[in-house]
């Protein structure tokens, strides 16, 4: 261990954690069990000085610095080899202001445990589709859930951060404080700061309606057109959710000997009055011929944690954005939806239509907001036997459906290998972006991520 790592070791308040030390294995590991990283440290601040210390260890001698949210990262951006974590799971408290609508919570948080925070109250942000995501990657790289047709992307529901620059500096973040680097944390990624506390705007969503239907595989490519030309015309706002196409899962509501069989999906969710979900979902069970479903009223966070998965599953993703739903995409789907080689395996076809588009094109970094859905398809398997098969599956399917998509995807839904998209990804906010980050991190120390170099 370097005397500069020592030094530090000893100047933090909060927990340190490095190699030999009890816990080590499991505090080395993130949520994709492909990641086999090795860090020198792994440190849970007590509190911001620690994130202030860590922050500046890395700019004076060079190390890798990953910051840990949730630790979702598909890449596994959130553990590197022989450099130093901030795991910021140590800072985890929410403050909900009912009266003003307003929630803040610290940058390890979880989606689930800002959710139970703020149903407390009736009230909710626009979040992910599952509990475990921290809502600190989620929400830098943009944020798409079931509330984003009616409540825009995460980051149009950010009020103010507050921020751990490269320089160790803290500082406050909004539209009117440091507001170029406001503009840059919405959709630009953890490239520009740590952020040990988001402040959100909520909204009043108490129970909603919805959950998973499946259909006939036969019919996916017209459920598909379906679902897409709904979402993306007449659907109400209040109608949010992705399409999926994957294999028949092993649920109570799919008959048992249908387990395994292609098929496809709807997950959607109702916010408004939940008397009106039966209706709502009319239009969406006419789309096909139905095989199951487990639609109904439920407490909001009950449909975000519906489909948990467990820590350690294997994970190997690609994403593209999509404006328009060609025949050519849509046989492209046909061609590959049906081979996933795993129950968990899964293309999702996220609607950010509605609300996302009533905003400025450029008004966040999130460059691709013009997009109609976002795309991922997602490897997701438990034995390192099916490794090349899942990643394989991936790799065709993406390859097939590229050529009609956007060149661009969702940072948050890519593999590494998509980073050199790097200016597609961000689309035409990308120079404002490496202008900003010149100002705020001219040597890169917040390199490990879907890099956004400074400019010149
Ligand atoms: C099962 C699953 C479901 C998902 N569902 C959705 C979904 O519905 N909608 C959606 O939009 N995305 C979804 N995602 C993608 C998710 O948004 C990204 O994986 C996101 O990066 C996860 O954030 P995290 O904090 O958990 O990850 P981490 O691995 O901890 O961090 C991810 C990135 O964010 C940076 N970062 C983390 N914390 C901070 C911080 N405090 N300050 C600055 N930078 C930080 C890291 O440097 C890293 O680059 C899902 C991912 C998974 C695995």
């Amino acid at each position: 261990m370097s005397s500069s790592l020592e030094r530090l070791i000893a100047q933090v308040r909060g927990t340190v954690i490095t190699e030999g030390d009890d816990g080590y294995e499991e505090a080395r590991r993130v949520y994709n069990g492909m990641i086999d990283k090795r860090p020198g440290a792994i440190i849970r601040p007590a509190d911001r000085d620690d994130v202030s210390a860590v922050v500046r260890f890395a700019g004076e001698t060079g190390t890798d610095l990953s910051i840990r949210g949730g630790s979702h990262s598909v890449p596994g951006f959130g553990t590197n080899d022989g450099g130093v974590v901030l795991d910021l799971s140590s800072m985890r408290g929410v403050r909900v202001d009912p009266e003003n609508r307003t929630a803040r919570a610290e940058g390890g948080c979880t989606w689930g445990e800002l959710d139970d925070a703020t149903h407390e109250f009736g009230l909710a942000t626009v979040g992910g589709v599952v509990s475990t995501t921290g809502i600190a990657g989620l929400t830098l790289g943009g944020g798409i859930g079931y509330l984003t047709r009616s409540r825009g992307l995460t980051v149009d529901n950010l009020v103010s951060a507050e921020v751990v620059t490269a320089s160790g500096e803290l500082v406050r973040a909004s539209e009117d404080e440091h507001p170029d680097l406001f503009w840059a944390l919405r959709g630009g990624g953890g490239n520009f700061g740590v952020v040990v506390e988001f402040e959100y705007r909520l909204h009043p969503v108490d129970t909603i309606y919805g959950g998973p239907l499946f259909f006939e595989g036969a019919e996916a490519r017209d459920v598909l057109e379906a679902f897409t030309s709904y979402m993306a015309g007449d659907a109400p706002r209040q109608l949010g959710g992705f399409f999926t196409w994957q294999l028949g899962p092993a649920a109570p509501f799919i008959p048992e000997d249908r387990h395994g069989e292609p098929m496809c999906g709807i997950v959607a969710c109702w916010s408004g009055p939940p008397e009106e979900g039966e209706t709502a979902f009319e239009p969406v069970l006419a789309m096909g011929s139905v095989v199951g479903h487990a639609l109904g009223p439920m407490p909001y966070p009950a449909l975000n944690s519906a489909f948990d998965l467990p820590h350690g599953l294997r994970h190997y993703w690609k994403a593209n954005f999509v404006a328009d739903v060609t025949d050519d995409l849509l046989d492209a789907h046909r061609a590959n939806g049906p081979n996933a080689p795993t129950l968990e395996s899964a293309m999702h076809l996220h609607a950010m239509t509605g609300a996302v588009h009533d905003a400025r094109a450029h008004s966040t970094a999130f460059g691709n907001r013009d997009a109609s859905f976002a795309t991922v398809i997602a490897g997701i398997w438990t034995d390192a036997d099916d490794d090349e098969a899942n990643i394989q599956w991936v790799r065709d399917y993406y390859a097939a459906t590229s050529p009609f998509s956007r060149a661009g995807g969702y940072i948050n839904f890519q593999s590494e290998e998509e980073g050199d998209h790097a200016e597609q990804n961000y689309g035409p906010t990308y120079a404002r972006l490496a202008e900003i980050k010149r100002t705020y991190d001219p040597d890169n120390v917040f390199r490990v991520n879907q890099n956004i170099p400074p400019a010149g």
